[in-house]
């Protein structure tokens, strides 16, 4: 999962403007939020943003780390 750096952002709008990512939100100061419960970990915004403020998160819960890293997709 990827995370935004708080003090990196700049609240430019490109990530929730420009770039069709349903996990990226719009909060109140403009700054961009990343949904954990939407991110699918696949590093596009990392490449989008002009002030690097995407990071993989760093702080993710284990349980939710491993049900990850078992989990199939549906047929
Ligand atoms: S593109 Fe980067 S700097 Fe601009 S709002 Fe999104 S995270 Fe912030
Ligand atoms: S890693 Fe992918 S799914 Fe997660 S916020 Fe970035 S673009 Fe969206």
């Amino acid at each position: 999962m990827y995370e935004v750096l708080e003090d990196r952002c700049r609240a430019c709008g490109v990530c929730y403007n420009a770039f069709n990512c349903p996990a990226i939100q719009r909060v109140e100061d403009g700054k961009a939020w990343v949904d954990p419960l939407l991110c699918v970990g696949c590093s596009e915004c990392e490449q989008i943003c002009p002030f690097d403020a995407f990071k993989p998160a760093e702080d993710v819960d284990e349980r939710w780390a491993k049900l990850m890293r078992i989990a199939v997709p549906r047929p």
